[in-house]
């Protein structure tokens, strides 16, 4: 239903926060300035305090388009959870993911782990675990700036030979700002000046303890170029994984982000998303921003075609009328008359948008002055 924010409804009527806060109280509910209440409660304060109260139920096309209520519980399935790896340039997150990819990606009669795509999907023990290879810091930044959030789990990579950098802490500021649980690879650790007990010891301070040092964080020590240990961190990726307890609704009209896009010669607007939730269907009107498209093919991580991509699973997709921009968020919409008409409000905005940036600005003076 409708709802209002007090700070909000007490600006509505030029009156404190306070005096709602307290006009609330008085109806025995507690509030706070930020606090959500509902269009019936509003109304009692309002007509309280002597306002006259017009609700007006304005259901924004954009928010029935993309049917954004929430899945009664009943309806959540367990899925795969979506890993990313993070780390400083150069401490072997590139060679992390090939390595995993190398030795656990199943083939298939497409033949193939050739095909690079911006995700893809390994299976341990009979459960499958998406790893998301965008550079770590978009991944959490511009996705998140656009509220999306791709990430379960952070695997936080740091170089034995090397340690905790720069861009290690910014890993960590970040992966704490998504509050996703954060597993420690310490790689490398086939060099011979490895010293992965300082990395161990250097990542205390900031509150990343190793459980054998009486913290809760999991450290695994791996070797990227010897493939060693990485069985052992799929392990603790899955107990991560049992406790988050990661859930989706698979029967609904699919929507989740764009991974990466690009414009291919021959097959044109080709974007990898990931399935957040849903299933994606061949044949599906999608959008994502001001892209839009029914979904002609997809094609899983290894290139083999599937007609439907369900939470978790990352997907090439032909068939956006544009190459839709990473971190976007995308929907399949039932709805196509209704999409096609939001997109065109979204064109509208856009082009708004792009004038103000680009128009210069001139005022009465330059205008004489010429
Ligand atoms: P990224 O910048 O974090 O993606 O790092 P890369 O995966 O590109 O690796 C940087 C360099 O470290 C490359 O020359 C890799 O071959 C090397 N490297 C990565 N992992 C290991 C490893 O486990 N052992 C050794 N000896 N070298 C590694
Ligand atoms: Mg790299």
């Amino acid at each position: 239903g409708e709802s209002i924010i007090v700070k909000s409804l007490a600006e509505k009527m030029s009156i404190s926060a306070g005096e709602v806060i307290k006009k609330l109280m008085e109806l025995g509910i507690l509030a706070t300035i930020n606090q959500e209440i509902d269009a019936d409660t509003a109304t009692l304060v309002a007509n309280d305090l002597g306002f006259q109260v017009d609700i007006k139920i304005e259901v924004d096309k954009e928010t029935m388009l993309v049917q954004e209520q929430e899945d009664a519980p009943d309806t959540l399935l367990a899925r795969p959870c979506v890993v990313t790896i993070m780390g400083h340039v150069d401490h072997g997150k590139t060679s992390l993911l090939d390595a995993i990819r190398k030795s656990n990606v199943i083939a298939t009669e497409a033949g193939g782990i050739t095909q690079h795509i911006g995700a893809y999907q390994v299976e341990h023990k009979g459960k499958k675990i998406t790893f998301v290879d965008t550079p770590g810091h978009e991944a959490f930044t511009a996705m998140r700036a656009r509220g999306a959030k791709i990430t379960d789990i952070a695997i936080l990579v740091v170089a034995a030979d090397d340690g905790v950098m720069p861009q290690t802490i910014e890993a960590i500021n970040h992966a704490r700002a998504a509050e996703v649980p954060i597993i420690v690879a310490v790689n490398k650790i086939d060099k011979e000046d490895a010293q992965p007990e300082k990395v161990k010891r250097q990542l205390t301070e900031y509150n990343l303890v190793a459980e054998e040092w009486g913290g809760e964080t999991i450290f695994v020590e791996v070797s990227a170029r010897e493939k060693q240990n990485l069985n052992e961190l799929l392990e603790m990726i899955l107990l991560v994984a049992e406790i988050g307890e990661y859930k989706a609704n698979p029967n609904r009209a699919a929507r989740g982000t764009v991974i990466e896009a690009e414009l291919d010669k021959g097959r044109g607007p080709v974007a990898t998303v990931l399935v957040q939730n849903g299933t994606l269907k061949v044949g599906d009107f999608i959008i994502a921003g001001v892209a839009y498209g029914k979904v002609r093919a997809m094609m899983d991580h290894t290139g083999r075609r599937v007609k439907k991509a369900g939470p978790s699973m990352p997907v090439e997709v032909l068939g956006f009328s544009e190459v839709p921009p990473a971190g976007e968020l995308f929907y399949a919409v039932e709805d196509e008359k209704l999409g096609k008409q939001v997109i065109g409000e979204r064109q509208v905005k856009k082009r708004e948008e792009d004038l103000k940036v680009t128009a210069p600005k001139v005022s009465l003076d330059d205008l004489f002055n010429q």
